[in-house]
């Protein structure tokens, strides 16, 4: 799967990190070292990783700790935000003209970084936004490229474009615009010769169709398998014929992720698409901040802590942890903490991020907690009366089968609740803070 081996080395390193109630400016940089090594070891391009280091660093050492994180997690949220940015931050679709009005797209690359199939993909996708596209064979140099066009295409339901191999691609291309024009296509894609390796005839190639087509978007298909390499190749054709963005293919395969984390930030240009197959289906959209959390392998803790920043009612939450500190958990503070965790994306998810909860326990709060049966005890904390609801009124059996009937449950249900109630007030109180940590763990350093 992509990205193991990079998101398995981060995961240790911010698993680390999570067990620290307070960090200092030497944990992170430690941290930071080891987050260093192991972009180094995804075969992230030097000076990339050395700025996206220098830039946590700065940001960790100087900001203060969210209320509703530990310090922890305050640096994977960094981590996480300086990760999406690298990728840039925003996710770019292949620019297409409005309507009747001619896209051409052409599509470069080297000899096997899978321009063709992804080209009949991306063909694909086009089609699915109510576009006409039109396949034109221009690599006719690899033996069998226009065959395994004609067949991709067909599979995607799309004309294929040919003239066989003995024509300038120059002249097919302007053959294959013309004849969209006078079909009603409105997508032209150019599946261009690649070589082996960068030279000057595919350079001039390319340039010369450029030139003599009104291409308005250029793609370069690149393989993600090869790590720096294929950030040089992206390089060099920025740098001859100028991308547009840029389709990291065999994303599936690569355990490292050195070129998707590279590519936007030595280019400069997108990451448009990712193959993740050999299929004509296996082509994404590519989402800068999935693609961190992919690697990062920390979708629950980046959960919470977008949640954390969005829905966290901080007074609310520091009260509570009072409350609970000082034993006098209420039905009430039941209730609302059954409201802030479920604005928080689930309890069970929550309480598996606690340090020191697992096994057998987070068993027993699972069970007691299952969000399916928040409801029923939501209705039974309703059929109680607001005395009952803070503790000034204990629960006599007659009080118990009153709230019973209320919630139109049976009086085993109130029982088993009120168990529970008791067992989580014992826990809670047991558990390290978590609401209102950022109060007291300050600044890092
Ligand atoms: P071209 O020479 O650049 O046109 O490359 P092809 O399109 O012929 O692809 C080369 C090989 O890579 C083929 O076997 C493809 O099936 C394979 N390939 C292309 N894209 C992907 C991908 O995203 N994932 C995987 N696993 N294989 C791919």
């Amino acid at each position: 799967m992509a990205f193991d081996s990079l998101s398995e080395k981060l995961q240790n390193v911010f698993k680390n990190l999570r067990r620290k109630g307070r960090l200092t400016e030497e944990d992170v940089k430690a941290a930071l070292k080891e987050v260093k090594l192991a972009l180094l070891e995804a075969d992230v391009n030097f000076k990339v990783v050395k700025n996206f280091v220098k830039s946590v660093q700065e940001r960790a050492v100087g900001s203060d700790v969210m209320n509703g994180l530990n310090p922890g997690q305050m640096v994977i949220k960094i981590v996480n935000e300086e990760m999406v940015k690298l990728m840039g931050s925003e996710t770019t679709e292949i620019a297409l003209k409005p309507g009747i009005a001619i896209t051409v797209i052409m599509m470069a690359g080297l000899q096997g970084a899978g321009k063709t199939t992804t080209t009949a993909k991306i063909a694909g996708k086009l089609k699915q936004k109510g576009k006409k596209p039109l396949l034109a064979a221009c690599d006719v140099y690899r033996p069998a490229a226009i065959a395994q066009l004609q067949t991709n295409g067909e599979k995607q339901g799309v004309e294929v474009f040919s003239m066989g191999d003995s024509h300038k691609p120059v002249n097919i291309a302007k053959a294959a615009v013309e004849h969209a024009s006078k079909n009603g296509f409105n997508v032209v894609i150019l599946d261009t010769a690649g070589r082996l390796h960068i030279d000057e005839e595919m350079m001039d190639e390319l340039i010369e169709i450029k030139e003599q087509v009104d291409v308005s978007q250029t793609i370069l298909v690149v393989d993600s398998m090869t790590g720096q390499d294929a950030v040089n190749v992206a390089s060099t054709f920025e740098e001859k014929i100028g991308i547009d963005g840029v389709v990291l293919t065999k994303l599936d395969g690569d355990t490292r992720g050195g070129a998707a984390l590279s590519i936007r930030a030595v280019t400069g240009k997108p990451i448009l698409y990712i193959g993740m197959g050999e299929k004509l289906s296996d082509l994404e959209q590519f989402y800068p901040d999935r693609m961190a959390s992919r690697i990062l392998g920390m979708g629950d803790v980046l959960t919470l802590i977008e949640k954390a920043q969005e829905d966290l009612d901080e007074t609310k939450a520091a009260e509570m942890e009072k409350r609970l500190r000082k034993a006098q958990f209420t039905f009430d503070d039941y209730l609302e903490s059954m409201n802030q965790m479920k604005k928080m994306g689930g309890l069970t998810s929550i309480l598996s991020m606690m340090p020191g909860m697992g096994g057998s326990q987070m068993k027993q709060i699972e069970d007691a907690v299952d969000e399916k049966k928040m409801a029923r005890i939501e209705a039974m904390i309703y059929s109680m009366t607001a005395r009952e609801r803070s503790g000034q009124d204990g629960l006599s059996p007659s009080r118990k089968r009153r709230i019973a009937n209320g919630a139109g449950v049976d009086i085993s249900d109130v029982n088993r609740l009120v168990k529970q109630f008791d067992q989580m007030k014992k826990m809670m109180k047991q558990m390290p803070g978590m609401m209102g940590k950022g109060k007291r763990g300050g600044k890092f350093g």
